[in-house]
């Protein structure tokens, strides 16, 4: 049950987040798999988590892939996974939708994601990275290029697929566990931290690097962090606001709140 002064408390923080968005010089954004969960794809850990009934996947996804090319695609083309079932159902929820809001308003510079669900796009949103990669494409391991599927469809008597630019070999844009993150979202990611002074980042305790690194690097050159989360969690010291609930009912508030001030 809220208390009237939990509540009390909430109001204040919106006003502070949205002050901090309002007259950051260039706020950016950073979401993780708790954004995801509301539109309905399963977590990896956790009750209910992929990894926590199926088990945990190979640390060595990437050389698997490496080692046998053909045996990978192969065994993608004739079972789709949990995973790949729910990202073909899943939808942008208000969240998504909100966040997008913030970009049309020219308010939110960028955008780091490090779901692979395609949904922020989906939704609309433009300028974005998506540091572990877009389960919707493919990408050329030699030059980096990537394709939509129907631009290049993987079929399975020629496999595994090469690349027309390079003839490199292909694999899905998600990044596998010893994979290294692709140079170019990296470099992306790493020039739009530094540009920043202020970060709204929400579903994500930001642990995994380089991701958590972004936050840090804001806060060290005297930026502001919001966090929009269920819980605590190990960044929440870190940050200046913290707005605790579900993202598809946070956001579309806050994109309120700041337009008020906007337009006051
Ligand atoms: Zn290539």
């Amino acid at each position: 049950m809220t208390t009237s002064g939990e509540r009390w408390g909430l109001a204040f923080e919106f006003e502070r987040a949205a002050h901090l968005l309002a007259s950051a010089r260039y706020p950016i954004a950073m979401t993780g798999a708790g954004v995801s969960v509301e539109s309905g794809i399963p977590p990896f850990r956790g009750p209910g988590g992929l990894w926590t009934r199926h088990g945990e996947p190979p640390m060595d996804g990437y050389q698997r892939f490496l080692a046998d090319p053909k045996g990978y695609w192969e065994e993608r083309l004739r079972a789709p996974s949990e995973i790949v079932q729910a990202l073909a159902q899943a939808q942008p929820n208000a969240g998504h939708h909100a966040m997008v809001e913030l970009e049309r308003m020219g308010l939110l510079r960028y955008l780091i994601t490090q779901n692979i669900d395609n949904l922020h796009r989906a939704a609309g949103h433009r300028q974005l990275a998506e540091i572990h990669g877009n389960a919707q494409l493919l990408r050329c391991i030699g030059c980096g290029r990537r394709f939509t599927m129907e631009a290049l469809p993987v079929v399975i008597d020629d496999l595994p697929p090469r690349c027309p630019t390079c003839a490199g070999l292909i694999k899905v844009d998600t990044v596998h566990f010893g994979e290294p993150i692709p140079p170019d979202v990296l470099q992306t990611c790493s020039r739009e931290a530094r540009l920043a002074d202020c970060m709204l980042i929400a579903g994500t305790s930001a642990l995994v690097y380089p991701a958590a690194s972004f936050p840090q690097m804001i806060k060290e050159r005297g930026g502001s962090l919001i966090e929009v989360n269920l819980y605590d969690t190990p960044l929440t010291p870190l940050v200046d606001c913290s707005l605790r609930g579900a993202f598809g009912e946070i956001l579309p508030t806050l994109v309120e709140q700041v337009r008020a001030r906007l337009t006051a």
